[in-house]
């Protein structure tokens, strides 16, 4: 039996140095490839379970050298993978342009994440219902996130639903189901009906978004931290003040930092505290899942 239960994304990060972001038509020779583990889901997982909770993984990879790597990270992570499976497609691949500046683009071919059906979820139903906690993103077809948040619901598991990639069209049904939904502000933006991005009205987009059914709401802000919406009740918790130097998962590390204070007992204004003393130190270190803290560095930050 797990506390956390992440139905969700795998994919093999390959970061690609080059000179400076191709143009159309360009051919570049890249300086250094490297390649990591990444995928919303598992970057959640793999947050939660180095800060001491026992989490399992739903989600599929592919019959290749990736899904194994993918695999064995997730089993290195003390993550139970009884819930995952092989697809014939490839694993999840996201390809990564980085240039000396930092700046990148990037190309996700989604593989075998979009290959998750009703039927896997049915198959590992249990693993679902015995969770105290199923945390779930949008990397995966939104049909089968909205099977689990209806399995969820009934069974009572509570949802934490990061909704990213930012989606249009996530219905009202799905929100009132979910225990906390956790947008940064583009996807706030997006599921208020505005596509772009306004800051001087995130208090507004909250609420808008806040009304549609939500029983909590913590919207990210990135370095300024983040906003819970409870009851018409707006409270920010401002962020730690670290020097940040890649602030990729920390959106990641704030979810998995969130489950594991509520599957401790904190309330859910004490776990944000703590998932924002876990997401400042994600953003001190490079990479996903390399810069995701364990349970004794969070400690010591606290204190
Ligand atoms: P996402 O990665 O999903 O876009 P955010 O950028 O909103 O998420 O960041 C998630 C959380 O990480 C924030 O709420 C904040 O607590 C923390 N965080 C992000 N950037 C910084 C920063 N520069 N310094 C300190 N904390 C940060």
């Amino acid at each position: 039996m797990s506390d956390i239960v992440v139905v969700g994304s795998l994919n093999m990060d390959m970061v690609v140095n080059v000179p400076h972001i191709p143009a159309v038509g360009e051919t570049l020779l890249a300086t250094d490839i490297h390649h990591y583990a990444g995928g919303k889901g598992a970057n959640q997982a793999v947050a939660a379970a180095r800060l001491g909770a026992k989490v399992s993984m739903i989600g599929r990879v592919g019959k290749d050298k990736n899904g194994e790597l993918l695999l064995k990270n997730l089993r290195d992570n003390n993550i139970d993978v009884s819930g995952m499976e092989i697809d014939e497609d490839m694993s999840g691949t996201a390809f990564i342009n980085v240039d000396p500046l930092g700046d990148n683009n990037i190309v996700v071919y989604p593989g075998a994440n979009n290959k998750i059906t009703i039927d896997q979820i049915e198959r590992h139903r249990s693993i679902i219902e015995n969770s105290k906690i199923c945390i779930l993103q949008l990397e995966i077809p939104y049909n089968v996130v909205k099977y689990v948040v209806d399995l969820c619901y009934e069974k009572g598991v509570k949802v934490i639903f990061n909704p990213a990639p930012a989606l249009e069209g996530i219905e009202d049904e799905l929100i009132k189901k979910t225990y906390i939904l956790v947008p940064n502000e583009t996807e706030l933006a997006m599921m208020s009906g505005k596509i772009e991005f306004i800051m001087d009205n995130i208090e507004d987009l909250s609420r808008k978004v806040y009304s549609r059914g939500c029983e909590n709401l913590i919207v990210t802000l990135g370095n300024k931290g983040s906003l819970y919406v409870k009851d018409g009740c707006l409270k920010y918790f401002e962020s730690k003040k670290v020097k940040a130097v890649d602030t990729t998962a920390a959106g990641d590390s704030f979810v998995g930092g969130l489950a594991v204070g509520l599957v401790e007992g904190k309330s859910i204004e004490e776990s944000i505290k703590f998932a924002t003393f876990v997401s400042a130190l994600a953003v001190t270190k490079n990479g996903a899942q390399d810069s995701l803290p364990n349970r004794l560095e969070v400690e010591e930050f606290i204190n």
